[in-house]
């Protein structure tokens, strides 16, 4: 049995493939699950707010919404900087430009060079107040 130490508590778990411990992502996961339901009753709310209200770091919050499994609606509620060119995003870790112009550059260098107009018709078009992208557990 592989044993390592919690990268969130320290405690000592049996490694199966997740750096932190059964409990603490129980935790994390009611700690999202309170984010998430106070995100659909005040959409738009600061970080700050929530993090009042829910108990729940703000340093966490944002670790949500880099993961992409929270989406900030409110166009005025930027916390997010695209980790390419700093462009404000409300998800995730890059901006929409940067996504295309990666998958761009991606294709040119596997020598397809089409146009990547499929990307930007996807989730990105969609106005979703929360993006629920559940890792299977
Ligand atoms: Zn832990
Ligand atoms: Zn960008």
């Amino acid at each position: 049995m592989d044993i390592r130490n919690c990268s969130n508590c320290g405690k000592i778990y049996a490694y199966d493939g997740f750096n932190t411990c059964t409990q603490c992502r129980k935790d994390e996961e009611k700690a999202f699950k309170r984010v998430k339901d106070y995100l659909y009753k005040n959409p738009g709310a600061a970080i700050s707010e929530v993090s009042e209200e829910t108990d729940v770091e703000s340093k966490k919050i944002i670790e949500f919404l880099r993961q992409g499994r929270l989406e900030i609606k409110d166009e005025n509620n930027i916390i997010l900087g695209c980790e390419r060119c700093e462009a404000p995003i409300r998800t995730g870790r890059f901006c929409e430009r940067c996504m295309i112009e990666m998958q761009k550059e991606f294709k040119m260098s596997i020598g397809g060079g089409k146009e990547p107009k499929d990307i930007a018709s996807g989730d990105f078009k969609e106005r979703i107040r929360i993006a629920e992208r559940y890792r299977k557990r």
